[in-house]
C-alpha cells in the first residue's frame, strides 16, 4: 500500500539538495560501456534562436504545439560521462559559472559530477564536441583545473582550434554580448589547456568503442561521438540536433556558424539514426535526452525512451 514518506524532501546523501526537483543524472548501458548523462542545468534563450530563418508565424505555431512560451524557453544543457575499459571520458563540460553571465540555473556540472560520485581526478580524457562556452565553461571554473590530472588528454578537432583563432560570426543570430563572451571563453580555454589538447582531423577512437567524427556545420570542427559495444549503439550529437530539429531540420539555429551546412549535417545524422535505431543523446534536448529517431513523412520524430529503473 502506498505510504507518503514524510522525509521525501529532506536532504539526501550524495549531495542532492532539497530544492532540486528532478534527478540530474541518468545512466545508459551500451554493451560494456557505461554512459552517464549529467545535467548542467538550463539556459534561457530567446525563441527566435530556434530558427532565425523560419516564418515567425510557423515558429509561433511550433511553440504553441509544444506548450512552450513564445518569448524565451529553457535549453537543457546535457553533459556525458563515458566509461570504457579503464578510461573515464567527459564529453563536453557545461557552461561554467561566470557571474557576469547571470545564468544561475546553469553551470551545475562540477557539483553534479561530485553528487554522481565522479572525482575530477578520475577523468582520463575530455572530448569537446566544439568550443562554444556552454561546452567548455565547466573546466574554466575556479579551482577545477587543479583537480584534474596532469596527464589529462583533451580531444578536439584541429579545425575547431584553428577556427577560434579568428572566428567568423557573420552567419549567426545570437543575443547581444554572446559573440564576445564566446570568443573570450574559447581563447581562455585554448590558453589554459593548450598543453592538454590532442587534435584530430576527421575521426579518432578515444577508447574501445568510443569514436569521434568531425561533422562541421555548427562550427567547422564540431564533432559527434559514436559509442558502440555488443550490438548496442548510441550517438552523442552535441549541437547538431536541437529540439526543433526533428520537425524542422532546415531551421537555422542562431548559434550555427555555417547554418546551411549545419542543416545538411543534421538531416544526414537524423537519417542515420532512424536507419540504425541507435540511441541519440544531444546537448540541448530535454534531460536526460535519451531517445530514438523515427522518420515521419518528410520530417523526423523524436521518441524518448521509457526510463529504465
Ligand atoms: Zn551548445
Amino acid at each position: 500500500m502506498y505510504q507518503e514518506q514524510s522525509s521525501g524532501n529532506a536532504p539526501r546523501q550524495g549531495g542532492r539538495r532539497p530544492e532540486e526537483l528532478v534527478p540530474s543524472r541518468y545512466a545508459v548501458q551500451v554493451g560494456d560501456i557505461e554512459v552517464l548523462v549529467i545535467s548542467d542545468g538550463v539556459l534561457p534563450l530567446p525563441t527566435k534562436m530556434l530558427g532565425h530563418n523560419a516564418d515567425p508565424a510557423v515558429r509561433a505555431e511550433w511553440l504553441t504545439d509544444m506548450f512552450l512560451p513564445q518569448d524565451a524557453f529553457d535549453w537543457a544543457l546535457n553533459v556525458v560521462v563515458v566509461r570504457s575499459g579503464d578510461q573515464t571520458i567527459l564529453i563536453d563540460a557545461g557552461l561554467g559559472l561566470d557571474p557576469d553571465l547571470n545564468l544561475p540555473r546553469a553551470g551545475q556540472l562540477i557539483k553534479r559530477l561530485a553528487a554522481a560520485g565522479i572525482d575530477l581526478g578520475s577523468v582520463t580524457d575530455v572530448v569537446l564536441t566544439h568550443m562554444h562556452m556552454d561546452h567548455i565553461g565547466g573546466l574554466l571554473v575556479d579551482g577545477v583545473k587543479d583537480q584534474l590530472r596532469s596527464d589529462l588528454r583533451i580531444h578536439v578537432a584541429a579545425a575547431e582550434v584553428e577556427f577560434w583563432q579568428a572566428p567568423d560570426f557573420s552567419h549567426v543570430s545570437m543575443p547581444p554580448g554572446f559573440p564576445d563572451a564566446l570568443r573570450s571563453a574559447a581563447k581562455r580555454f585554448a590558453t589554459e589547456y593548450g598543453n592538454h589538447l590532442r587534435l584530430f582531423e576527421d575521426e579518432y577512437e578515444v577508447a574501445p568503442g568510443v569514436k569521434l567524427h568531425r561533422t562541421g556545420g555548427h562550427t567547422p570542427g564540431h564533432c559527434v561521438v559514436r559509442v558502440a559495444s555488443g550490438g548496442d549503439r548510441l550517438m552523442f550529437a552535441g549541437d547538431a540536433v536541437f529540439a526543433v530539429g526533428f520537425e524542422h531540420p532546415d531551421w537555422h539555429n542562431g548559434f550555427e556558424h555555417d547554418p546551411e551546412e549545419a542543416a545538411r549535417v543534421r538531416v544526414l545524422l537524423l537519417k542515420e539514426l532512424a536507419e540504425t535505431g541507435a540511441s541519440l543523446v544531444a546537448t540541448h534536448l530535454p534531460f536526460p535526452s535519451v531517445g530514438h529517431v523515427a522518420v515521419d513523412g518528410d520530417h523526423f520524430r523524436w521518441v524518448p525512451v521509457f526510463w529504465d529503473y
